[in-house]
């Protein structure tokens, strides 16, 4: 269990829906890395549904995470076997996830408007490089972003994209499944089945939903509501009253969540914003 081939274990970073993270460390060159557990048993039987998911989910995070190759996307270093598991070796990113980040912000919970901002900025640029290349990360939430330093010594820190297992290539042809997080989902998203819809689209959705949650410490649309699906196709939010946020700012959020994926802004009018570009009035 413990045999990671030339890499020793360190701890345990995360535990996600087909495995767990760990920390480790490669036995002669000393570098820190993440690796992705996936447990060799959940491939077989060969032709059963749930092994075909998981061959298909397993495929698409190292076809995608192998080919993208950017500073704000987690880079991947190899790919090898253990007796129990398919191993993914990674860029560490020594900052954790934006979920934890943001939490970690007491009492409040939240980042400042500057600091959502910088992330932002750094995510947009992140997918207009994935989405150029023709993918959709299709699973962008807190938990799926890292950053590569913690808080703690004053420097921004960088932010790294992960966990591209929904990913999708070929944006330019549609997609029709409902893959994701429902918190996350466009509307679109959710009502597939239905009708296509564009992955980028949908993934600029999911931007909106970050950006809100970063800002307010909470989702717009709470899956626990019984109306959460209408609110939501109808793009339905309130911000909290109590959160300074400047107008320019909550111009960005309004344009970006909206229900109609033909009038939700894209990636170049994002990044032609004014809050996108401009800088923060002091102590916003
Ligand atoms: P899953 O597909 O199961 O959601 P992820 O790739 O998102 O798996 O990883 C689960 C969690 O593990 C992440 O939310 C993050 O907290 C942690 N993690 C994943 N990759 C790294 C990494 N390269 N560096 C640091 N932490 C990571
Ligand atoms: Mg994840
Ligand atoms: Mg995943």
């Amino acid at each position: 269990d413990s045999d990671l081939g030339h890499y020793t274990q360190l701890g345990v970073l995360g535990v996600g829906t087909f495995g767990r993270v760990v920390r480790a460390v490669h036995n002669t060159t000393g570098e820190e890395v993440a690796i992705k557990l996936l447990p060799r048993g959940n491939f077989g039987p060969v032709g059963s549904r749930q092994s075909e998911l998981y061959r298909r989910y397993v495929s698409r995070e190292i076809k995608h995470q192998s080919s993208l190759r950017h500073p704000l996307i987690v880079a991947l270093k190899e790919v090898f076997l253990t007796p129990s598991y398919l191993a993914i070796a990674m860029e560490y990113a020594r900052g954790g996830d934006l979920f934890t980040y943001t939490l970690s912000h007491q009492p409040s919970g939240r980042l400042s408007e500057q600091q959502a901002r910088w992330i932002f900025q750094q995510l947009m640029i992140g997918l207009d490089y994935c989405h150029q290349r023709g993918v959709a990360n299709r699973d962008l939430k807190l938990e799926n972003l890292l950053l590569d330093r913690d808080s703690q010594d004053g420097a921004r820190p960088l932010l790294k994209i992960c966990d591209f297992g929904y990913a999708k290539a070929d944006t330019n042809s549609s997609a029709n499944t409902a893959v994701g997080t429902p918190v996350y989902m466009a509307p679109e998203v959710i009502m597939a089945g239905k009708s296509k819809y564009d992955a980028k689209k949908a993934d600029i959705w999911s931007c909106g939903i970050i950006l809100y949650a970063m800002l307010f410490g909470k989702h717009p649309f709470d899956v626990e509501d019984r109306l959460f699906i209408r609110k939501l196709v109808l793009a339905r939010y309130t911000v909290p009253a109590d959160v300074p946020v400047s107008e320019d700012c909550l111009d960005i959020l309004r344009r970006v969540l909206v229900a109609n994926p033909s009038q939700r802004l894209n990636m170049d009018q994002i990044r032609a914003h004014r809050w996108f570009r401009g800088s923060l009035p002091p102590g916003a």
